[in-house]
């Protein structure tokens, strides 16, 4: 079982700097999970301390049922893969897989296996012979990844592994891990700071900003529930769209205004922000860029949530195009059809679903609904 438990863990490093608070996590045997976050958040800290690279100031790091906050890296049962390879150059692909393994003085034909089991699983098995100047990038990562796999650990611990990739390599490498990870039935624990590979790689993404865990959850939650305003700018591309609102309570109604305009909120949402006490109060509305469209359907069967914006910018980006704009003085971006014959500088209407906006506390940041 690889199962890790993380509870209450902190770090100070000796300059006094706190870099990790109070972070708790229980991971399952299998779980991949990714620690993602703005640079400085402290993800290669926490990642640092479960493999033992770094000390944990206080709290409880548990591998299976055993307490490790002080067993050596050596003895956690974990493999690290590094974005920088960290190969051996003199080697070939197959001593780097291999060294390892030797300095645990296994046998010669169990190392064999070993190495040749793991090249055939990464594709490398053509290349054992060849030193790593004379592999791609994206080869180097493979033989990286090899040599941690040949070690046959409980976890794998991964900090940002493509980071030196070019992004076409980046999209492939994503797929392997991914299928690596099927294969396997490892834990996995992966630090990035890109959003598309946490939320296509993780079962779990941790959200991390100043030393805290804002939001553990599924990809999918996060995108559809985000809990604060950090975690609804981080996760999406482009950006959630976030706009000042006025709340304007009347009964059981509930209208967010933005200079001229006036969302009715649904009742469930209008329910929520009646019972904080946001009437006459400012907020946060929250719109996702796919949650706007310029299609005439749309806009006729929503006719109260029509905005009016003038194009800035109009980006086509293949199966999607993406218009830039201004409302109320807020910078907006609608993500629509490519078949839109709307350019720049042109004067457009947009209607929103008022199911799929999120409303926040302008003031703490907290999702209301
Ligand atoms: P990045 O994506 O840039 O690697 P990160 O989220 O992995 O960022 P960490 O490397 O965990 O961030 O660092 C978290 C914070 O701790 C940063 O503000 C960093 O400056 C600080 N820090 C890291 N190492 C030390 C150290 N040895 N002494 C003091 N502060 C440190």
């Amino acid at each position: 079982m690889a199962s890790l438990s993380l509870t209450n863990i902190n770090k100070s490093y000796p300059n006094g700097f706190q870099a990790v608070k109070d972070f708790s996590l229980e991971i399952a045997d299998k779980e991949f999970i990714i620690f993602v976050g703005p640079s400085g958040c402290g993800k290669s800290t926490t990642l640092r301390m479960i493999a033992g690279l770094e000390e944990i100031t206080s709290g409880e790091l548990k591998i299976g049922d055993r307490v490790v906050n002080d067993v050596e890296p050596k003895d956690r049962d974990i493999a690290m893969v590094f974005q920088n390879y960290a190969l051996y150059p003199h080697m070939t692909v197959y001593d780097n897989m291999a060294f390892g393994l030797k300095l645990r003085k296994m046998p010669k034909d169990q190392i064999d296996k070993m190495v040749r089991d793991a090249a055939e699983i990464l594709d490398l098995t053509s290349l054992l012979d060849r030193k790593p100047k004379a592999l791609s990038g994206g080869q180097r990562q493979r033989v990286a990844m090899g040599r941690a796999i040949v070690r046959d650990p409980k976890v794998f611990l991964m900090d940002e592994p493509l980071s030196n990739l070019d992004a076409k390599l980046r999209g492939q490498m994503r797929i392997e891990i991914s299928k690596l990870h099927q294969r396997l039935g490892t834990t996995i624990i992966y630090v990035t700071h890109d959003q598309t590979e946490a939320m296509t790689l993780g079962t779990r993404i941790v959200v991390m900003k100043d030393g805290v865990a804002q939001q553990i959850d599924t990809p999918q939650n996060l995108y559809d529930r985000p809990n604060n305003l950090f975690v609804a700018g981080f996760i999406g591309s482009p950006q959630m769209n976030m706009l000042d609102a006025k709340c304007e309570v009347s009964g059981e109604n509930v209208t967010l205004k933005v200079g001229p305009y006036s969302l009715l909120l649904p009742p469930a949402k209008a329910k929520k922000v009646i019972a904080g006490g946001y009437a006459g109060k400012t907020v946060v509305l929250g719109i996702r860029p796919e949650d706007l469209s310029d299609s005439e359907m749309v806009i006729s069967s929503n006719p109260n949530t029509v905005i009016q914006a003038t194009v800035n910018v109009y980006e086509m980006l293949g199966a999607e195009v993406l218009l830039h704009f201004e409302v109320e003085g807020f910078n907006m971006t609608a993500k629509v059809d490519p078949r839109t014959t709307a350019r720049n500088g042109d004067r457009i209407k947009l209607a929103l679903n008022p199911e799929k906006i999120h409303v926040f506390d302008k003031e703490t940041g907290l999702t209301i609904s």
